[in-house]
């Protein structure tokens, strides 16, 4: 498929594949999917690229822009930094081998653009790994803000609960001084309204950051707004059939049950984990998330929470195994697929 000429400038990135170490944790399977792009002895590049088209992240095959009836696209070996591009052997017209995918335009190599994916899967500080493999920092910040973008594109595709599900639903940090302790010297800027499907191990939950309490606000009308954002939120991230159940610091919202109507069905053990346990890993996240609060309450710290919630619950949703996950999803969205009429 591919022809190879002898270049001495070729990059060996063989040995700095056997002996893999980041200044991160990287879980087995995120590690050995890695590695499975980055290793071999020779024609690394050609095997890289090789791999990312099996892989969906290349496309195997592109059309020429010439589009003639002589027009044949081949990849073939080339000085440039990929060391392979697009040639069409009937008009010549060169494109990048990275056009009609998620590396076009980005200002690294792919290698270094699957080290950032990693590190961004591994929840890896994006300064600490731009360092550690040469990345500039504004293209660094580029692929995490693309990566957070994607994980809030996805998530807004799925909905909680559903036929015979029970969706809880509580305040935070409302909650808290009954759930779990204050133990934290920090504000409580943000409310942040948790959801739970109760349906899912582990359970999938869903954060929205209020932005009623925002709003300088200080008349009446302001209980009523609350109670609208509740019920906005929770039909959008629910499905209609779902069972919601507000928790004792959710303002009522028609057609759902209260948590004290749910319990009285269950024994000891599930009352306790319906309406504490279930909110310990969101209540972690949520104070996490207080680190991002800089000043005074404001919506683009709102954002930026919302987006750290985002992106910390669908990697918790995943665990190790997630940067195959992800790869699959920057493949399905960024990886032209062409239909190639073929001429017996
Ligand atoms: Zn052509």
């Amino acid at each position: 498929m591919f022809k190879m000429e002898p270049d001495s400038t070729t990059y060996d990135i063989s040995n700095s594949s056997k002996d893999v170490s980041f200044p991160f944790c990287v879980g087995q399977c995120n590690l050995s999917l890695y590695k499975h792009f980055v290793s071999g002895e020779k024609n690394t590049e050609i095997q890289l690229i090789e791999r990312l088209q099996t892989f969906g992240l290349l496309p195997k095959t592109i059309l020429c822009l010439e589009n003639k009836p002589t027009c044949k696209v081949m990849c073939k070996s080339a000085r440039v930094v990929d060391r392979v591009q697009w040639i069409c052997e009937g008009c010549k017209r060169k494109q990048p081998i990275r056009i009609g995918s998620f590396f076009y335009r980005l200002q690294c190599t792919m290698v270094q653009a699957l080290q950032m994916i990693l590190a961004w899967c591994e929840d890896a500080d994006v300064h600490v790994a731009a360092e550690f493999f040469d990345v500039k920092p504004r293209v660094a910040v580029a692929i995490y803000d693309k990566l957070d973008e994607l994980t809030a594109s996805e998530l807004s595709n799925t909905k909680l609960g559903g036929e015979d599900a029970v969706v809880l639903s509580e305040m935070y940090p409302d909650c808290l001084n009954r759930l779990s302790p204050d133990t934290t010297d920090q504000p409580h800027v943000h409310q942040i309204l948790m959801m739970a499907d109760t349906k899912h191990i582990p359970t999938h939950y869903r954060f929205h950051v209020m932005k009623n309490h925002l709003k300088k606000v200080s008349n009446s009308c302001n209980e009523e707004s609350l109670q609208e954002e509740v019920e906005n939120t929770l039909s959008s991230v629910t499905h209609g059939n779902s069972l919601v159940v507000s928790g004792n610091n959710i303002p009522i919202v028609d057609g759902t049950a209260s948590i004290a109507q749910l319990v009285q069905h269950c024994d000891v053990e599930m009352q306790h984990f319906l309406s504490n346990r279930i909110w310990s890993q969101a209540i972690t996240l949520c104070n996490a998330s207080r680190d991002l609060c800089s000043g005074g309450p404001s919506l683009l710290c709102a954002s930026t929470v919302q987006r750290y919630l985002d992106t910390s619950l669908y990697r918790l949703r995943y665990g190790d195994g997630f940067y195959e996950h992800m790869l699959k999803i920057i493949a399905n969205k960024f990886t032209d697929k062409y239909e190639i009429c073929k001429e017996e």
